[in-house]
Protein backbone atom coordinates (compact mmCIF):
# COMPACT_ATOMS: atom_id res chain seq x y z
CA UNK A 1 0.00 0.00 0.00
CA UNK A 2 1.34 3.48 -0.89
CA UNK A 3 2.16 6.00 2.06
CA UNK A 4 -0.24 8.19 2.81
CA UNK A 5 1.03 11.89 3.15
CA UNK A 6 0.81 11.70 7.09
CA UNK A 7 2.71 8.37 7.02
CA UNK A 8 5.54 10.55 5.24
CA UNK A 9 5.41 13.00 7.56
CA UNK A 10 5.89 10.84 9.98
CA UNK A 11 8.53 9.13 8.22
CA UNK A 12 10.42 12.44 7.69
CA UNK A 13 9.69 11.88 4.04
CA UNK A 14 7.81 15.05 3.44
CA UNK A 15 8.21 18.56 6.17
CA UNK A 16 5.94 19.66 8.57
CA UNK A 17 5.20 22.54 10.92
CA UNK A 18 5.60 19.94 13.84
CA UNK A 19 4.43 21.60 17.25
CA UNK A 20 4.60 17.94 19.27
CA UNK A 21 5.78 14.36 18.82
CA UNK A 22 6.19 11.56 21.41
CA UNK A 23 6.40 8.00 20.46
CA UNK A 24 2.80 7.25 19.84
CA UNK A 25 1.74 10.43 17.94
CA UNK A 26 2.57 13.65 16.12
CA UNK A 27 0.83 16.66 15.41
CA UNK A 28 1.50 19.63 13.02
CA UNK A 29 -0.19 22.85 11.51
CA UNK A 30 -2.15 22.04 8.58
CA UNK A 31 -1.12 23.16 5.25
CA UNK A 32 -4.40 25.06 4.57
CA UNK A 33 -5.38 26.42 8.01
CA UNK A 34 -8.70 27.06 8.49
CA UNK A 35 -8.33 29.22 11.75
CA UNK A 36 -5.23 31.18 12.97
CA UNK A 37 -4.52 27.44 14.94
CA UNK A 38 -5.06 24.71 13.14
CA UNK A 39 -3.19 21.35 14.36
CA UNK A 40 -3.63 17.83 12.89
CA UNK A 41 -2.72 15.17 15.64
CA UNK A 42 -2.14 11.83 14.30
CA UNK A 43 -0.91 8.33 15.80
CA UNK A 44 2.18 6.97 14.35
CA UNK A 45 0.19 3.50 13.60
CA UNK A 46 -1.43 3.31 10.84
CA UNK A 47 -4.80 3.52 10.81
CA UNK A 48 -6.85 4.82 8.21
CA UNK A 49 -9.90 6.32 9.57
CA UNK A 50 -11.77 5.87 12.95
CA UNK A 51 -13.51 2.37 11.71
CA UNK A 52 -9.74 0.80 11.33
CA UNK A 53 -9.58 1.19 15.06
CA UNK A 54 -10.21 -2.01 17.11
CA UNK A 55 -10.59 -2.37 20.96
CA UNK A 56 -6.61 -3.25 21.09
CA UNK A 57 -6.46 0.70 19.77
CA UNK A 58 -8.53 2.31 23.02
CA UNK A 59 -5.48 2.75 25.07
CA UNK A 60 -4.30 4.70 21.54
CA UNK A 61 -7.29 6.81 21.14
CA UNK A 62 -7.09 7.99 24.41
CA UNK A 63 -3.82 8.90 24.57
CA UNK A 64 -4.68 11.15 21.21
CA UNK A 65 -7.57 12.67 23.26
CA UNK A 66 -5.55 13.14 26.04
CA UNK A 67 -2.91 15.08 24.15
CA UNK A 68 -5.41 17.54 22.40
CA UNK A 69 -5.69 20.12 25.54
CA UNK A 70 -1.73 19.75 26.47
CA UNK A 71 -0.94 20.97 22.07
CA UNK A 72 -3.87 23.40 22.67
CA UNK A 73 -2.04 24.42 26.31
CA UNK A 74 1.46 24.65 24.89
CA UNK A 75 -0.06 27.28 21.93
CA UNK A 76 -1.86 29.22 24.41
CA UNK A 77 -5.58 27.94 23.48
CA UNK A 78 -7.93 27.06 26.13
CA UNK A 79 -10.74 27.45 23.61
CA UNK A 80 -10.84 24.91 20.84
CA UNK A 81 -12.51 22.59 18.08
CA UNK A 82 -11.78 19.16 17.76
CA UNK A 83 -12.91 17.45 14.30
CA UNK A 84 -12.37 13.89 12.66
CA UNK A 85 -13.93 13.72 9.77
CA UNK A 86 -14.56 9.75 8.91
CA UNK A 87 -14.94 8.63 5.13
CA UNK A 88 -14.70 10.61 2.02
CA UNK A 89 -19.24 11.43 2.75
CA UNK A 90 -17.51 13.42 5.89
CA UNK A 91 -14.93 15.38 4.17
CA UNK A 92 -11.95 12.79 5.06
CA UNK A 93 -9.48 14.00 1.99
CA UNK A 94 -6.12 11.49 3.74
CA UNK A 95 -6.37 8.59 5.00
CA UNK A 96 -4.42 8.37 8.38
CA UNK A 97 -6.88 8.88 11.15
CA UNK A 98 -6.60 12.73 12.23
CA UNK A 99 -7.42 15.13 14.72
CA UNK A 100 -8.12 18.85 13.26
CA UNK A 101 -7.45 21.15 16.11
CA UNK A 102 -8.93 24.42 15.54
CA UNK A 103 -8.64 27.92 17.71
CA UNK A 104 -8.09 31.45 17.41
CA UNK A 105 -11.35 32.35 16.10
CA UNK A 106 -15.42 32.09 16.90
CA UNK A 107 -16.28 28.90 15.73
CA UNK A 108 -20.36 28.83 14.27
CA UNK A 109 -21.88 25.67 15.33
CA UNK A 110 -23.73 23.68 13.78
CA UNK A 111 -20.35 23.50 11.24
CA UNK A 112 -20.90 23.09 7.68
P1 LIG B 1 -9.39 15.81 6.11
O1 LIG B 1 -10.03 16.57 4.97
O2 LIG B 1 -10.18 15.74 7.37
O3 LIG B 1 -8.90 14.44 5.65
O4 LIG B 1 -8.10 16.65 6.51
C1 LIG B 1 -6.91 16.57 5.84
C2 LIG B 1 -6.16 17.83 6.14
O5 LIG B 1 -4.80 17.62 5.82
C3 LIG B 1 -6.61 19.06 5.35
O6 LIG B 1 -7.05 20.07 6.26
C4 LIG B 1 -5.37 19.47 4.58
O7 LIG B 1 -5.23 20.86 4.48
C5 LIG B 1 -4.26 18.84 5.40
N1 LIG B 1 -3.05 18.53 4.69
C6 LIG B 1 -2.92 17.91 3.49
N2 LIG B 1 -1.62 17.75 3.19
C7 LIG B 1 -0.91 18.27 4.21
C8 LIG B 1 0.49 18.41 4.49
N3 LIG B 1 1.42 17.98 3.65
N4 LIG B 1 0.86 19.02 5.66
C9 LIG B 1 -0.09 19.47 6.52
N5 LIG B 1 -1.41 19.36 6.32
C10 LIG B 1 -1.82 18.78 5.18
Amino acid sequence: MEKSIFAKIIDRDLPADIVYEDSECLAFRDVRPVAPCHVLLIPKKILVDLNAAHDDDITLLGTLLRRVPQIAKQLNYDAYRVVINNGAGAGQTVYHLHIHIIAGRALQWPPG
